[in-house]
């Protein structure tokens, strides 16, 4: 690897905004200008390039049409309009301190205990309590309304000041007395006016944006918007995700995590019996139904399907009824003759054989210069008989429509290649950002930061740029620092 190649190093992140001090990321390489490999021959499916392949597929989507939900179920959703505060907060001045609310004018000095007002128990109005005036209140009764010259009232974090107050002191700034006459307090030193109160409006005025349309709903959000009590919000929807595996040699590891009786046992014997059968077991679909699920998708699990042009004709056609925005699948799109996938979302495997509902398809890119990953492929499927075909549909037609059902409506078609890197890769390049422009992200690309390499040099691909998992070291004076290659070595570098 020479320096030319190491200063363009581009790190592709693939996680949010804000760096952890160390990600797990994929980096892609590029060989120095001016070396090429000869040019390949030509090939029914064009490579593009990866950024290439990113625009295509985010030409393709559009956000999913906003819908009220209550707010508890709005992690991770992208708000589809602005939250606004009804009323003030806090609604009412407020103290911030445990103490007593006093007349700043009256201190320091002594003064005479007549109420309190706790959070949740303000002390109650003189209109309302028919208090004695004149006698005085031990701490806890709350019996008159307003403040008089030389009166104070005990006070809690988060209660109303009392009328006729117009400063809290801290309960360790005073010194509590009993007079002839009940409780009493000695304020130390002067008081500021207003001091210790939070006024009405003081941390979100009436009418305020809390929270922006646009916004990804987190934590912090949520409690945001409980605080000025919106109880439902407008958010774009969940994407819908179907995804399942294709190979003949998968073995679904999953049926022995439903299984409850000696799993152990089971599983060692499933494995002991697929090595010999020459199977594996189907690393791609939980791991590609758990990158969905993390990305805020809702995922449908459709299983594994053989190699079998009718079977795969089925599942497309099984996700397309089950409402499925997206479908995602790994494996059977490379250049075998058990690869039948890209056929079957042409529509060129009719669906006679599955009760005569064919259909249709587009592949907008089947390969991608790209290593690995090469033979991912994108397109866009629908039902033939229902609506218009998506052939030749020129790009004017959006994808991600989001209607329930199935007829009419368009899927995207994530066809991963099953190499679990390949796949792993390939669904953070061009499946996340489908996804974050779905659920309504402004911004659905992934973050890019530029790194050094730590830990030895890489023979690169003269055509295609490489892709590689890396581990970004993060110093907060320094920023990103260091790469260090991570993964299983060489095991898992496919096509
Ligand atoms: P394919 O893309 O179908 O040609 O598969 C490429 C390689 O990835 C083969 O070695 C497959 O056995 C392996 N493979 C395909 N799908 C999976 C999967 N779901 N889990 C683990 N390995 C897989
Ligand atoms: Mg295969």
């Amino acid at each position: 690897i020479n320096l030319l190649a190491m200063s363009h190093f581009t790190f592709v992140l693939t996680t949010c905004a804000t760096p952890p001090s160390a990600v797990s990321s994929y980096w892609s390489l590029m060989a120095p200008d001016g070396v090429r490999a000869p040019r390949a021959a030509p090939h029914k499916y064009p490579m593009v390039s990866m950024p290439e392949a990113v625009d295509v597929v985010l030409s393709r989507v559009v956000p999913l049409p906003p819908l009220q939900v209550p707010f508890t179920t709005a992690l991770g959703l992208v708000l589809a309009h602005d939250v606004v505060a009804a009323s003030p907060h806090p609604p009412f001045a407020a103290s911030v301190m445990d103490g007593y609310a006093v007349r700043a004018e009256d201190c320091p000095g002594t003064l005479m205990v007549t109420g309190a007002s706790r959070a949740g128990a303000p002390m109650p109005t003189r209109s309302g309590n028919g208090s004695v005036p004149g006698t005085f209140a031990a701490e806890g009764a709350g019996v008159r309304g307003e403040l008089a010259p030389g009166e104070a009232a005990y006070i809690t974090t988060g209660a109303p000041i009392p009328a006729g107050a117009n400063a809290v002191v801290a309960l360790e700034s005073c010194d509590k007395l009993q007079s002839p006459f009940g409780a009493a307090v000695y304020v130390r030193d002067p008081v500021t006016l207003g001091a210790h109160i939070r006024p009405v409006g003081h941390d979100v005025a009436a009418g305020e944006v809390v929270v922006p349309a646009g916004q990804v709903v987190g934590p912090h959000e949520i409690g945001i918007v409980a605080m000025v009590g919106a109880a439902s919000v407008s958010v774009h929807g969940r994407p819908k995700l179907a995804v399942l595996s294709t190979g003949d040699e998968l073995v679904d590891l999953t049926l022995f995590a439903k299984a409850s009786t000696s799993l152990t046992s089971d599983v060692a014997a499933a494995t002991a019996a697929a090595a010999a059968g020459g199977q594996v077991y189907d690393a791609n679909r939980p791991m590609l139904a758990a990158a969905a699920a993390a990305a805020g998708a809702e995922v449908m699990d459709l299983g594994v399907v053989a190699d079998d042009p009718t079977a795969l004709h089925a599942a497309v056609c099984d996700a397309l009824r089950r409402g499925a925005d997206v479908l995602v699948t790994s494996g059977g799109v490379s250049e075998g003759d058990r690869d039948y996938l890209k056929e079957v979302l042409l529509g060129n495997h009719g669906g006679g054989s599955v009760g005569g509902r064919g259909i249709t398809g587009v592949i907008h890119f089947g390969r991608v210069m790209m290593k690995p990953g090469k033979p991912l492929t994108f397109a866009e499927v629908r039902h033939a008989d229902g609506g218009s075909d998506a052939k030749g549909s020129g790009g004017d037609e959006g994808g991600g429509d989001g209607g329930g059902g199935g007829d009419g409506r368009t899927m995207l078609v994530f066809a991963l290649p099953g190499n679990p890197v390949s796949a792993a890769v390939t669904f953070q390049l061009t499946v996340l950002p489908a996804l974050r422009r779905l659920l309504g992200w402004r911004d659905p690309r992934l973050r890019r930061v530029h790194c050094v390499l730590g830990g030895g040099n890489l023979a690169l691909d003269l055509e295609r740029p490489e892709y590689h998992r890396a581990t970004l070291h993060w110093t907060c004076r320094q920023g990103f620092d260091a790469a260090q290659r991570a993964g299983l070595g060489g095991a898992g570098w496919g096509a």
